[in-house]
């Protein structure tokens, strides 16, 4: 398990050599997740019989878990065999308490194997440098995955960490690396950082971009105006990423950038609607993701809690497998304006597009006839007025909020007020 060449294969044949093989996983995965008290009551309670099933269709039929069934019983989740966990992960912790997540070896050669897959797909090579921005520490899980990922493809990792652009460009001057992993918004201040200070930013070493943390593409697989600004920029290749530390797995965009690969070996992904019906190809709705082979903290038909579309033509890369498109929002933060369902991030796309714009957040309370209320607060500090950004948002979403622009800095101010790893975007008075 785990070899990079077979798995290549596995990417490439028919889809009904590889359901074969997943459906294998899935029953081993059953059957290990039944080692899990909060696992062995619900598929008993539902009578799932796991030699039964017959197809990965046969995955539908059984119970859904959420991040609040993990918060309200969080002793029946994750293995409690002290002996088997190599390392403790914290979640960022967005909506509830921290949970706790334990890896296994088994786990962290898992973890690996996804990430050196991740760069494979993204054109990331043995014999290149990666220069990763993001934090190893403070039991935060993609920094470590990004780390093991480039090792275990035979490229040399550069745990920069993040922050201190005076000492990124330096790494970038001295050590040449073809490959950053970041955060969006943090790689595009080092951009600018690199451009005020006379750096040719654009003929640096720097030809791959993997973001993390925040969407770096649209649904129609248009980059975000921040991802198109950090291509222009960098004058890089863009892979954007997704994955959550509760599910131990992240999906990455190949140099095609149409979505994040699925890998076969370690996910099985379904959309479902708001009844729990899967939906077909193509149709957004709340991602669900079953992650195989997870020996400390395995879960079933994990709700995400966020909206996207799984694209399963092939793709143009050569690989077969499923596509996940862009996040579309977060289903708790979906806005409803006057007949028109949406979500906060196609908000942002909007009024990013204006270059004066840095970045923004939404606020959002119950109106008197019981839809929302939205105001957005647009950070900029060269001069643009909010209706000018209520114009752009009436022509490309057909809704028009009330839009105010502050200051750059009072704008950040209130989004990193709560302290939590990534800045607040979205303040729910409902
Ligand atoms: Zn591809």
């Amino acid at each position: 398990m785990y070899d990079l060449q077979k798995a290549k294969a596995l990417r490439m044949a028919d889809r009904s050599e590889r359901e074969k093989v997943q459906l294998e996983l899935l029953r081993q995965h059953l059957r290990r997740a039944m080692g899990i008290p909060y696992y062995l009551k619900n598929l008993t309670v539902a009578g799932v019989e796991i030699d039964r099933l017959q197809s990965l269709e046969d995955l539908a039929g059984l119970p859904l878990t959420s991040r609040q069934d993990i918060d309200s019983n969080p002793e029946q989740f994750g293995l409690r065999d002290e002996e088997a966990c190599r390392d403790i992960a914290l979640t960022s912790g967005t909506t509830g308490d921290a949970v706790i997540v334990p890896y296994t070896e088994n786990d962290l050669k898992r973890l690996a194997f996804n990430e050196a897959m991740a760069y494979m797909g993204a054109g990331v090579q043995k014999e290149d440098r990666v220069l990763l921005t993001v934090t190893l520490d403070r039991c935060f899980i993609a920094g470590l995955a990004y780390y093991s990922g480039a090792v275990k493809l035979g490229a040399a990792a550069i745990r920069s960490g993040p922050g201190q652009p005076e000492r990124q460009w330096q790494y970038i001057n001295d050590l040449k690396p073809r490959v950053i992993v970041g955060v969006p918004t943090f790689l595009y201040e080092l951009g600018c950082w690199g451009q005020n200070n006379n750096i040719d930013v654009g003929a640096c070493s720097i030809q791959t971009i993997v973001t993390i943390g925040e969407p770096a593409r649209q649904p129609d697989h248009r980059p975000t105006p921040m991802g198109a600004q950090l291509s222009e920029l960098w004058q890089a290749n863009l892979s954007s990423s997704y994955g959550a530390t509760e599910f131990e797995t992240a999906f990455c965009e190949c140099t095609e950038g149409v979505g994040g690969h699925v890998h076969p070996e370690l996910m099985l992904v379904e959309i479902i609607d708001e009844k729990g019906n899967v939906l077909k190809e193509g149709q957004p709705g709340e991602v669900v993701v079953t992650p195989l082979g997870v020996e400390g903290f395995p879960l079933i038909r994990f709700r995400t809690g966020d909206v996207a579309r799984l694209h399963t033509s092939p793709c143009r890369c050569g690989w077969t497998t499923d596509r996940l498109g862009g996040i579309e929002g977060r289903l708790a933060q979906r806005l409803k304006y006057r007949g028109t369902t949406l979500y906060p991030e196609a908000i942002f796309n909007v009024i990013q597009c204006n270059s004066n714009v840095v970045c923004g957040y939404v606020e959002v309370r119950k109106a008197a006839d019981g839809s929302d209320d939205i105001t957005v607060v647009a950070a900029a500090d060269s001069k643009v007025s909010g209706e000018a950004l209520a114009d752009s948002l009436q022509a490309r979403l057909r809704v028009r909020p009330v839009v105010v622009v502050r200051t750059v800095a009072e704008v950040k101010k209130v989004m990193s007020d709560d302290g939590g790893r990534k800045p607040k975007k979205f303040f729910d008075l409902r």
